[in-house]
């Protein structure tokens, strides 16, 4: 599942960050192992605000979970790109109700953070260990939201420093970095890399690949609408007009775009393998026209 892109040995240039694109299924690759095909995606905004779903995990405590998330997003902020800040800010915005992520083109939405206590509802990937959803123009390329599912049903996170198993902020920073635009990277040392070794709290911050890639997205000094709110303004509570969703949020608005696959054949994270390693493949992007929403899904 991973194999396009854990290919140890292949060259690559410095700037190894790859971009994902609107391009889903069969897309070209260069030899950085990035897309090729398709718009890039982007916010057009400088600002995405970022909201935790209010239940958290039955599992975690509520003010720890709120450090690590905070945290998490913290680290994508500002980021020093040698001649001024990236023009990218993720703003923490109000707790959410709902629980699904859903982008609504007609309505308010909310890029959300939630987990997956009970159940996974994505069929063959209960070892997944989180899962964002990217919602996006098929034209433009322009982002429209994000949504990060964490699988808690199937995996136990960890959130400290000692005994680490599946370090809770690692996964999380890294699935913030497909909510920024970024696909996977063959840079061994890059918190985008596709591999996660378990046990080590290494993503927890975007390393040089990753801040060149922000960089190169969202360049200091660029322009755009100021704005943190979600497309279609905020919404923060349930609606009950969702068929079999029992409660819907015209408000959620995420869309899966990448997975953390773990098993055999996953790809080692760094040069000294050995162990268990935690693949992380981009999984799917749900790609919606500007209007009229689409509901292609691929995995791969
Ligand atoms: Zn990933």
């Amino acid at each position: 599942m991973l194999a396009a892109t854990a290919v140890f040995g292949w060259s690559r240039s410095a700037d190894a960050f790859c971009r994902s694109t609107t391009c889903s299924g069969e897309c070209s690759r260069n030899a950085d192992g990035c897309k090729t095909d398709g718009e890039k995606l982007f916010w057009p905004g400088l600002c995405v605000g970022i909201s935790l779903q209010e239940d958290g995990s039955a599992h975690i405590d509520r003010d720890i979970w709120v450090d690590i998330a905070h945290n998490a997003i913290v680290a994508w902020v500002d980021l020093d790109c040698g001649n001024g800040a990236a023009s990218i800010h993720l703003a923490p915005a109000k707790d959410v109700v709902c629980h699904l992520s859903q982008y609504d083109p007609d309505g308010p939405n909310a890029n959300i953070i939630m987990f997956q206590d009970t159940k996974w509802q994505y069929a063959g990937e209960d070892n997944t260990l989180a899962k964002a959803t990217v919602s996006y123009d098929t034209e433009t390329g322009e982002i429209l939201d994000t949504d990060i599912e964490l699988n808690h049903a199937y995996n136990e996170y960890t959130t400290g420093d000692d005994f680490v198993v599946y370090d809770l902020q690692s996964i999380l920073t890294h699935e913030l970095g497909h909510l920024m635009g970024l696909d996977h990277t063959l840079d061994y040392n890059a918190t985008m890399n596709a591999g996660y070794q378990q046990g080590t709290t290494e993503l927890r911050t975007p390393e040089l690949d990753d801040i060149d890639g922000v960089c190169a997205i969202y360049p200091p000094g660029r322009e755009g609408p100021t704005s943190c709110e979600p497309n279609g303004g905020f919404a923060s509570e349930c609606a009950t007009d969702v068929e079999d969703a029992g409660c819907s949020c015209r408000t959620v608005g995420p869309s899966p775009s990448s997975l953390w696959r773990a098993g055999p054949g996953a790809r080692k994270s760094g040069p000294q393998g050995g162990g268990f390693a935690i693949a992380l493949a981009l999984a799917s992007l749900v790609a919606l026209q500007r209007r009229r929403p689409r509901t292609d899904e691929t995995s791969k």
